[in-house]
């Protein structure tokens, strides 16, 4: 239902928590997030209130880049197995995924066939193995310290039917995530030094003034540094940048 991710300076979670809290007018059973530290990344997650997920991270885990999801669950139930982040593999990619898979299902019959073990019943975790599967399939170029996991993510997405607003982390690399959409909204908020996503603009209001609306078939790698945007199936785009006016 809502997502926020964050990578820069400062400490992801309170980020996150403050924009999941500004999402929750739309709804949600379930909500989580996932922090990237050396070497691991750290989820969390908590069926009800995002209160209740704030209550459970305590002194949040360090960490200058994370996800956040709020779910309103379309496939399974609203459990903590459910709710996201989910993981892929062996806990290498990390996602938040708002929309639905319609053919996750026969997906997920060829990634069992291949050993990928699923922990939920949603049609989401589907996304984080094939990403996984993706991952090990191509290989590291070097120069293009992205170009591997932007790989893995656009052949993993082109097998969807459905809709998707995805945010991605990886284990091995944490100081970029991947953003992508397909029928689900997804903004990304320009900062200084820090660079945003989220369902809707209301997460970024007071943090950046300045905008980028994702499109269709449209996915985006940011880092603190920076962030570009890619079409599914082919290179880099250009987009506008637009204003966040104060009252959006
Ligand atoms: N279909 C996914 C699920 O059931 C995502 C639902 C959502 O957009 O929150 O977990």
């Amino acid at each position: 239902c809502g997502i926020v991710g964050y990578v820069g300076a400062e400490d992801a979670a309170e980020f996150l928590v403050d924009g999941l809290r500004r999402l929750e007018y739309r709804g949600y059973d379930s909500a989580g997030v996932a922090i990237a530290g050396d070497d691991q990344i750290r989820i969390t997650r908590s069926v009800g209130r995002i209160q209740s997920l704030a209550d459970r991270l305590g002194a949040p885990p360090e960490g200058t880049l994370g996800l956040g999801h709020t779910r309103w669950a379309t496939h399974g139930p609203a459990t903590e197995e459910n709710a996201h982040p989910h993981v892929g593999g062996d806990g290498e990619v990390v996602l938040v995924h708002n929309g639905v898979i319609e053919n996750y299902q026969v997906l997920k019959d060829g990634l069992i066939e291949k050993g990928y073990t699923f922990k939920s019943l949603t049609d989401s975790e589907v996304i984080a193995h094939l990403i996984a599967e993706g991952l090990e399939n191509t290989p590291e170029i070097d120069g293009q310290p992205h170009a591997r996991y932007v790989t893995a993510v656009q052949w993993a997405i082109a097998q969807l039917r459905g809709t998707y607003g995805l945010g991605i982390l990886f284990r091995d690399k944490p100081n970029f995530m991947i953003a992508a959409r397909f029928g689900s909204p997804l903004v990304l908020g320009v900062g200084r030094g820090e660079n945003f996503i989220a369902s809707d603009a209301s997460p970024l209001a007071g943090r950046t003034d300045r905008i980028v609306f994702l499109a269709d078939h449209q996915l985006a790698v940011l880092t603190a540094e920076g962030f570009s945007v890619l079409h599914r199936d082919s290179g880099k785009v250009r987009v506008n940048i637009q204003p966040l006016e104060a009252d959006a």
